[in-house]
């Protein structure tokens, strides 16, 4: 018996579909995590002018491997996203650790049997001091991952959408909206 078999017959459950209450009671109530949504992927927005606003005026452009230009071009993302039949946006705490949490849930989804989940969270990777782009190689692949707008996601757009509030700023005193999308299946 192969041991892909073997290990079915032994977690019959990791094989069955996660329900959308499943996948909200993994969530809701995690530290950080101020609110979720699962939607279908056909309301995440894609852009090309997303990808104008990482190359020119945001200094991480370039800065890190899951940034611009070596994140998926927002046409490639529209691709990825309609492999997907649902999502998850998450409204994240301003003082939380978005792509922490994002990549930590990403693998729980995964060991529950969600095997095309992938995780996107929000603004630069901030696991490594300095990130070594010449090399090419992430030094965290299984947590490193890139945020929503990197990928070329209209965030305002798709927050709003679901219903989530989201505002531009006029001062830095101002409290920052978060978010992270899993797509899950
Ligand atoms: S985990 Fe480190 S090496 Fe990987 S993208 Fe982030 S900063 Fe770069």
């Amino acid at each position: 018996m192969s041991s892909t078999i073997r290990k079915s017959i032994n977690n019959p459950g990791r094989n069955k579909k996660l329900s959308n209450k499943q996948l909200v009671e993994m969530i809701k109530g995690k530290s950080g995590v101020k609110d979720l949504r699962i939607i279908s992927p056909s309301d995440v927005i894609t852009a090309a002018w997303v990808r104008l606003k990482c190359q020119f005026g945001c200094g991480g452009y370039g800065e890190c491997l899951v940034c611009p230009p070596f994140t998926p071009t927002p046409r490639q993302t529209r691709q990825i996203l309609d492999d997907y039949h649902r999502a998850i946006l998450i409204h994240f705490d301003a003082r939380a650790k978005v792509k922490a949490i994002v990549a930590d849930l990403e693998k729980s989804i995964f060991l529950r049997g969600a095997w095309k989940v992938f995780a996107l969270g929000s603004g630069p990777c901030y696991f490594c001091r300095s990130c070594p782009v010449e090399s090419g190689r992430c030094k965290y692949p299984q947590r490193a991952r890139p945020s929503m707008e990197a990928c070329g996601i209209d965030v305002f757009t798709t927050s709003r959408k679901a219903g989530f509030p989201i505002e531009v700023l006029q001062t830095t005193g101002q409290c920052p909206n978060y978010y992270g999308l899993i797509l899950v299946d």
